[in-house]
């Protein structure tokens, strides 16, 4: 007999029908007149609860299903007696696939520390949060190739591996196929790249965005969505080494547009949760963070902020707040900075634009003021930057002499110069970091909890 999810049984108007159903149990309980099972099969985050008639099943049978053993059960769904589902299944065939000793199987009770369960990343989907954490993950992946499809953007794929080092996010991790304990030589004693894989030293990549632009100098628009790589050492509970990252990039767009365009895509993400994954949001709000609804919502109710960074500086100096960094014209901001700007003072996101062009990356447009460029960042609550992204300089001599001012290797960047030299246009475009973006919408604290398995530093082993 075919089976069918626990979600579409729990859907289903009950009428003695037989059905089958398949998964994992979460619990058993009972007496010896009755018996009943939560199976779950990670299609929801509900159980859908089977009941059984111990005296009409072998006695070895019932002890052998524990927390965690899977299940094959056939039997006939009808209008549950219990309060708490609509329906449940009246059990006539039970069949054990693989056991789960309770000695030893690590889920074998509840409430353990996140901590703990990312050592067990090989078991924790199995649990109801990372079931609902992985779910929403799905859900906003399949929302944003929605969102940029209904508008007119293509999906494009850019390299993970790169031969360009002047991407500008961050230290790289190399890609090679020499010998690490033997590599060949030059006469001055550099390693010989030239005898490497590609002829020539490559790294993974740590944005698509060089790439985007050229797909959005020919296609109008496009946006990439794809795993990119920091070797950062930072240790912190907003970054991975791996993560995924969504680049979009428009042709004739000027930083005012790229934040319009931020802004709605980051509220029909957000709607989008709000609207498909009410019962793994809800539980979430229920068990770990009782304000996350809320706070999804005001994000779809409001109108982000958008500050220049000037006047943000201005802010937080006259804050009587105390910092662990000092702010000053011409700093980086700091996540403590963007988190009392959001949560603090305004209250809700804000877009700071039009920061200093030194602690910005060579590609950004120029102001006419000769100290700022027009960059962008979206700063969320309880995340700080979600998006980074600014409207590109499409001037061949201001690139070109932005790229020596900064001291990058211009003969590496020949490809990305040319298109400002064949039919440049203005363009822009931003970076959404996918966890970033879960984080925010799960409520959860670390970074390392909503992606399935976390690379991070000395971390790798799943
Ligand atoms: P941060 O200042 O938070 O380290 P960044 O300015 O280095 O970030 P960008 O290069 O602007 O980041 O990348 C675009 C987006 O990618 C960021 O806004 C953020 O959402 C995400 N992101 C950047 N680095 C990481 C990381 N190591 N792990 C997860 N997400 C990241
Ligand atoms: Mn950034």
């Amino acid at each position: 007999m075919k089976h069918q999810s626990v979600k579409q049984l729990l859907s289903t108007s009950p009428s003695n029908q037989n059905v089958c159903v398949k998964g994992w149990v979460r619990t058993r309980r009972g007496n010896k007149n009755v018996v009943f099972i939560a199976v779950n099969d990670g299609s929801t985050i509900h159980n859908i609860q089977v009941v059984a008639d111990p005296n009409a099943f072998d006695e070895n049978l019932i002890k052998r299903i524990q927390t965690g053993c899977s299940v094959s059960i056939q039997g006939k769904l009808v209008p549950s007696q219990g309060s708490g589902q609509p329906v449940e299944v009246q059990a006539n065939e039970i069949h054990i696939y693989g056991e789960a000793d309770p000695e030893t199987y690590p889920l074998q009770k509840k409430g353990h520390s996140l901590e703990f369960l990312r050592e067990i990343a090989h078991l924790r989907p199995r649990t109801n949060t990372f079931g609902a954490v992985f779910r929403i993950r799905h859900a906003m992946a399949f929302a944003i190739h929605q969102y940029f499809n209904d508008r007119g953007f293509y999906y494009l794929h850019t390299p993970i591996i790169t031969g360009s080092d002047a991407e500008g996010a961050g230290a790289m991790f190399r890609v090679t196929t020499l010998d690490a304990s033997a590599p060949p030589k030059k006469e001055d004693g550099t390693i010989d790249y030239d005898q490497d894989f590609f002829g020539r030293e490559t790294n993974l990549t740590v944005s698509g965005q060089l790439e985007g632009e050229l797909g959005a100098l020919a296609l109008g628009l496009i946006y990439t969505f794809g795993p990119t790589f920091r070797a950062e050492n930072s240790n912190t509970a907003r970054h991975l080494a791996e993560f995924w990252m969504i680049e979009p990039e428009m042709a004739f767009y000027e930083l005012a547009d790229n934040m319009d365009l931020v802004e709605d895509m980051l509220k029909y993400l957000v709607r989008y949760a709000l609207d498909n994954c009410k019962d793994d949001l809800e539980f979430l709000n229920k068990m770990y963070d009782n304000e996350l609804l809320q706070r999804l919502q005001s994000v779809v109710d409001h109108q982000f902020v958008r500050l220049p960074y000037t006047e943000a500086v201005e802010i937080l100096k006259s804050s009587g707040q105390k910092f662990e960094y000092k702010v000053e014209w011409g700093t980086d901001l700091q996540s403590e900075h963007e988190r009392y700007l959001v949560e603090k003072h305004f209250q809700k996101p804000v877009i700071l634009f039009d920061y200093p062009k030194h602690i910005k990356a060579f590609y950004m447009k120029q102001n006419d003021d000769g100290k700022t460029v027009r960059a962008m960042d979206v700063l969320f609550p309880g995340i700080g930057e979600i998006v980074g992204g600014s409207q590109r300089e499409e001037d061949y001599e201001k690139l070109l002499n932005r790229v020596k001012e900064m001291g990058i290797h211009e003969q590496s960047l020949w490809w990305y110069l040319e298109t400002r030299k064949f039919g440049t246009v203005p363009h822009a475009g931003f970076g959404l970091g996918f966890e970033r973006l879960i984080l925010f919408i799960t409520g959860m604290a670390n970074i390392r909890d909503v992606i399935p398995f976390p690379r991070t530093p000395l971390n790798a082993e799943f």
